[in-house]
């Protein structure tokens, strides 16, 4: 064992990614960085390898190679370019654990390689267990690899579950913010611009994650994650609405007794948790107190008109590439509503319009996973183009 833990965190500039490199500084005696990587924000990449030192580098977009390269000259740092080079970087010896970071499908390739490799993952980047669970789950098997959940929903059920894991799970509840738009009607929705989605009311995050919680798909591809991450069947996983933000989610056991873990909205915390498991380190994030939340309300989500925690749970249920078609054709549609091509509800047309037209494949490989991706994107991409109506 190293006297540290050397972590390689595959896009270190994004929200997730700086707030892992604020939890190593804070526990710069137990964490080193031994690999940056990022897509294409280049000075921010070069301030990172500056302050942290890690052995490797790399920047996804080969336009920005020789900038940064330049910049870290004077420092004794590897630089390479390219996404080929995010997933051969992954398997080098001196990395004992990998934060998957990576927004979307992007992430897939290289996550299998840092599993194929046999690291250990810190696994944020939830999109790769949407697309490709069973591949994922199974190589991480057969690696003896053990996939930490980043994301606070499953760090929360994965933390009830500490002392309980020969004990079988009933159910779990993933909670749900409810995002900005909770109790708002189609009517209201269909105005929506980007500026209103992107501001959530109790998470500072992505894009990308930021809209598909406005839209609830982010609890859509959560509820997938779950169920790979935790071997679960569809009919024990429940989704419930809880604006506050507080309980992070609840695990129910055979017995009936219900675990919760809770504390306030703060990535931090799981990204801490994955990271030093089996330990919890001392921290000075904020604690919670009762009397500023004297209320913890419970509803249930409004699957009718945020159709697209509905149509999540119908690709889950069909299984085979059904999330990876879901996955794609909600990314193409994401980047198409912040770019002001679709409007808010389209989204969802264009996600339930590629869940019926794509090819369904019960048992698909890597390659049919990439096919499907590819396919998905060129038929929504046709769709935004074409505007899609409901
Ligand atoms: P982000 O957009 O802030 O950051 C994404 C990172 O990935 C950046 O470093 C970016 O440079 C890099 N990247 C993007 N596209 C890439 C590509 N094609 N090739 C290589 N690198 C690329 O996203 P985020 O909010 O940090 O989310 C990251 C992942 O974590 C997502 O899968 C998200 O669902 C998950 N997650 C995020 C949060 C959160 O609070 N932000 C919470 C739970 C789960
Ligand atoms: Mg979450």
């Amino acid at each position: 064992m190293r006297e540290k833990k050397n972590i390689a965190i595959l896009g270190s500039t994004g929200s997730i990614g700086t707030q892992a490199l604020d939890v190593i500084r804070a526990n710069a005696d137990s964490f080193a960085v031994e690999v940056l990587t990022g897509h294409s924000n280049a000075d921010l990449l070069i301030q990172q390898a500056i302050e942290f030192n890690p052995n490797t580098l790399v920047i996804a977009d080969e336009e920005k190679y020789k900038y940064v390269k330049e910049a870290l000259l004077p420092h004794d740092i590897k630089v390479f370019a390219g996404k080929k080079a995010i997933a051969e970087v992954v398997s080098m010896d001196s990395i004992d654990l990998v934060l998957t970071a990576i927004v979307g499908y992007a992430g897939l390739e290289s996550t299998l390689a840092a599993i194929k490799a046999g690291k250990q993952i810190a696994l944020a980047n939830k999109e790769t267990l949407v697309v490709a669970g069973e591949l994922v789950t199974a190589l991480a098997k057969e690696k003896a690899v053990n996939l930490y959940p980043v994301d606070s929903e499953h760090s929360a059920i994965f933390q009830c579950l500490a002392g309980e894991f020969h004990n079988p799970i009933e159910k779990i509840y993933l909670t749900a913010s409810g995002g900005p738009f909770r109790g708002k009607d189609k009517t209201f929705l269909a105005t929506v611009k980007k500026e209103q989605a992107l501001k959530h009311p109790n998470w500072d995050m992505g894009a990308k994650i930021t809209i598909d919680s406005a839209s609830l798909m982010n609890k859509g591809l959560e509820v997938i994650e779950a169920k790979w991450l935790f071997g679960l069947k569809a009919e024990q996983i429940d989704v419930i609405v809880h604006p506050q933000s507080i309980v992070h989610s609840i695990v129910q056991f055979t017995d009936g007794s219900m675990k919760a873990q809770m504390g306030l909205p703060d990535m931090k915390l799981p990204i801490q948790y994955a990271m030093g498991y089996p330990n919890r380190m001392k921290s000075d994030f904020p604690r919670f107190s009762f009397f500023n939340y004297p209320q913890l309300t419970f509803e249930q989500a409004d699957t009718k008109t945020f159709r697209n925690l509905a149509l999540a749970f119908e690709a889950m249920n069909k299984g085979g590439n059904s999330p990876c078609v879901l996955n794609a054709a909600n990314e193409i549609a994401v980047a198409a509503f912040l770019k002001d091509k679709i409007g808010f509800l389209e989204m969802s047309d264009v996600v339930e319009n590629c869940l019926q037209t794509i090819a369904f494949i019960a048992k698909p490989s890597y390659d049919d996973y990439v096919a499907t991706d590819n396919e998905t994107r060129r038929i929504a991409t046709t769709l935004v183009a074409n505007g899609m109506k409901h």
